[in-house]
């Protein structure tokens, strides 16, 4: 059973994306909206800022207050899509509940959406136009192809619709010659289906929800989800996936474990994506 190293390969991704950029003299430059005081946005936002820190990637902060308006968050990616220095944007969700996501998100320019979560960046990527992709599944498919597991002709179910992780991951391995399966809260024997899987991307939000029943023997199996556990009631554990991962990487051939799978490669392509944003502009 081999564990895919996330940390490894995301570390590799950001050394080539700072080669490049450097080797290039490239200018790229992500401006992040933070609107309210979140602690958890706050650190992703901080985690953000780091990695275009180690990449080359000048980054600037707009943290508003809570009490912004949508027109002032509007009138912001205004400015900044008429910005020529700003080659990413990206608007640290989620937004206050007076805030439209939607609205905000899709006012964002197609050429510096680097999140890839506008109307027309998903639907650039439905028809197999150029566009930005959604970091999450970007990451798996790089997981995917740098430890040599093939995917065309394959069998694929993803576990979850959502617009961030289960549709544009469905999109994505039937990019890439994937048979594509995709399940929801709705979808009737569930296990009939995920057994098929010769390739298993989970992303239902449910603390490990999957068990090896769900699981074909030798099956490669993507952990998306991300959930805190209290350390000391599991045993100094910090984190788990939706997967319950002891018990599953007995029968998968392959694995992300949380952490360490999925969750460091969101920022590596987060800074791949403002990279090919600075190369298009
Ligand atoms: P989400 O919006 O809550 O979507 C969950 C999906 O799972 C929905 O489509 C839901 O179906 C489906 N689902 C829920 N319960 C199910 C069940 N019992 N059987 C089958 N399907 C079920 O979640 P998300 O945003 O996609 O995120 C999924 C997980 O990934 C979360 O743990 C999140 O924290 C994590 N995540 C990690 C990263 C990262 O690593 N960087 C990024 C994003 C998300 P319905 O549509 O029918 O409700």
């Amino acid at each position: 059973m081999k564990i895919i190293d996330g940390k490894v390969i995301s570390q590799a991704i950001k050394d080539e994306v700072r080669d490049k950029i450097v080797k290039g003299n490239i200018k790229a430059c992500l401006a992040v909206i933070l609107v309210g005081s979140d602690p958890a946005s706050g650190v992703y936002v901080n985690n953000k800022k780091k990695a275009c820190e180690y990449c080359g990637i000048k980054s600037l902060s707009y943290e508003l207050p809570d009490s912004s308006t949508e027109e002032e968050v509007l009138a912001l990616i205004d400015k900044l899509n008429k910005d020529d220095e700003v080659t990413g944007i990206l608007c640290q969700l989620p937004l206050p509940s007076h805030i439209n996501e939607d609205k905000v998100i899709d006012a964002i320019s197609p050429l510096k959406d680097v999140d890839g979560f506008s109307k027309l960046s998903v639907g650039a990527l439905s028809i197999g136009a150029p566009g930005f992709v959604s970091c999450t599944p970007a990451g798996i498919i790089q997981l995917l192809k740098r430890s040599d597991i093939a995917i065309s002709g394959k069998r694929c179910v993803v576990m979850g619709r959502s617009n961030i992780v289960g549709k544009p991951m469905a999109m994505l391995l039937l990019r890439e010659n994937g048979t594509v399966t995709v399940t929801h809260s709705k979808t009737e024997n569930i296990k009939e289906i995920t057994k098929e899987a010769d390739i298993l991307v989970v992303a239902v939000g449910k603390p490990e929800m999957v068990d090896a029943s769900y699981v074909k023997d030798g099956a490669v199996v993507i952990d998306v989800g991300i959930h805190r556990l209290d350390p000391e009631k599991n045993n100094g554990r910090k984190l788990c996936g939706d997967v319950k991962y002891d018990e599953v990487s007995k029968v998968a051939s392959a694995i992300t474990p949380v952490p360490g799978g999925v969750g460091p490669m969101t920022i590596a392509m987060l800074m791949y994506n403002t990279l090919e944003g600075a190369l298009r502009s």
